[in-house]
């Protein structure tokens, strides 16, 4: 298994994992674009989000859930941005579905 996500989800690589549950894992990213820069990912490897189907879908309203809850642990509560990246074109370099967590500053709309 050659999936970098994968292996922050099990541990094999370490980042700093700010929440973790039997099914997701929050993280910062390494290379934060904000001051609160985190990824939230399924623990399971979903490609992207061209691969959610009415099977694996739960796990994205989990991780929203989670999200919510932990608004004010993540330090959110100023207004953030959730983002996902799904194909080259758009700039996803990782191929395990992620959701980038971004806040902290003011954020420009729209996205470049
Ligand atoms: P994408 O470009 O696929 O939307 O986002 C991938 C993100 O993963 C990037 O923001 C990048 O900085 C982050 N990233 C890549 N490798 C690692 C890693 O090994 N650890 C952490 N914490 N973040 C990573
Ligand atoms: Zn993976």
């Amino acid at each position: 298994m050659e999936c970098i996500f994968c292996k922050i989800a099990n541990g094999e690589i370490k980042s700093d994992v700010v929440f973790k549950d039997e099914k997701i894992v929050i993280f910062k990213d390494l290379n934060p674009e904000a001051p609160t820069h985190l990824l939230a990912i399924p623990k399971e490897h979903i490609e992207s989000a061209e691969k959610i189907t009415s099977i694996n879908s739960a796990i994205v309203a989990h991780i929203f859930e989670k999200i919510s809850e932990l608004k004010n642990d993540l330090k959110l509560q100023e207004g953030f941005r959730v983002v996902t990246n799904c194909g080259e074109a758009a700039g996803q370099t990782v191929k395990h579905l992620h959701f980038h967590i971004l806040s902290g500053r003011k954020l420009d709309w729209p996205p470049g």
